[in-house]
């Protein structure tokens, strides 16, 4: 980081760095001849270290613009830099090391697999890193304690409640160190009181610096984020700021 950007970061929230910058998005998806224009038109800034909730109705392109985000797909049009890095142009190898690196990517049906255990399940983001064995070892208790649950290393999926198994799901997406956690709708298979659990890690990890993005119905969950944003039509409205 150059003597510029250190200033800009202390400056405040408003001047911090922006860890994505989205400009003339659109991502159409065409199906048996059916066109589709899931996002229309977004240009868009996120602030490193910023928590920003996206809300909107079914259909209206969340969950295309999270992947967008999480170099999971590519725009039709624009460009999307990730730290300097264009989503849309990059190789695949590219995208593959953001992934692998940089983007941790939470799921509303958590995703483990069942024959694992929560340690196992967690490793499996480790793999492309190419650690040593112990390094690997340690990141993954690390990861399992900051989500409170050291004592549960050994269980599987079945053997966990749904906000411990959505805790895993988290512990696997920062194992890996990322500077980005995208979420899509993480609480909403979870009763309240595992909601509350899962929004107490998400803050906890956004205090320590990691950029949140998350898609969600729970007003209560975007009501603790710093940044509101609503998708409909394809179209971002910002609600706060
Ligand atoms: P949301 O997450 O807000 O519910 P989506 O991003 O899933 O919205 O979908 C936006 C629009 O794009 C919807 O009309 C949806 O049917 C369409 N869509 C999403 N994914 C695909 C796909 N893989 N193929 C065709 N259409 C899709
Ligand atoms: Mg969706």
């Amino acid at each position: 980081m150059t003597m510029i950007d250190d200033t800009a970061v202390a400056a405040g929230e408003g001047a911090a760095q922006p860890i994505f910058r989205l400009a003339g998005v659109t991502r159409t998806y065409t199906q048996k001849g059916r066109v589709v224009n899931a996002l229309t038109g977004v240009d868009l800034e996120i602030a490193a270290g910023d928590f920003v909730a996206i809300q909107g109705p079914t259909g209206g392109g969340k969950s295309t613009l999270l992947q967008l985000l999480g170099a999971l797909d590519r725009p039709s049009t624009g460009s999307i830099l990730l730290d300097g890095t264009d989503i849309a142009s990059a190789s695949n190898v590219e995208l593959g090391r953001l992934r692998a690196h940089e983007l941790g990517f939470v799921f509303q049906g958590f995703n483990l697999i069942p024959t694992l255990t929560a340690h196992e399940n967690v490793d499996m983001a480790l793999e492309p890193l190419g650690l040593p064995a112990q390094e690997r070892a340690a990141r993954v208790g690390e990861a399992l304690e900051r989500v409170g649950l050291a004592d549960r290393t050994d269980h599987r999926p079945g053997e966990l409640s749904g906000g411990q198994q959505q805790r895993v799901a988290i512990a696997r997406a920062i194992v890996k160190r990322p500077r980005v956690l995208l979420a899509d709708e993480p609480t909403g298979n979870l009763d309240e009181s595992m909601r509350d659990e899962i929004l107490a890690v998400l803050e906890e990890l956004n205090a320590e610096g990691l950029t949140l993005v998350v898609v969600t119905h729970d007003s209560a969950v975007a009501k603790r984020a710093r940044r509101r944003l609503r998708l409909e039509k394809g179209v971002v409205r910002e609600l706060t700021r």
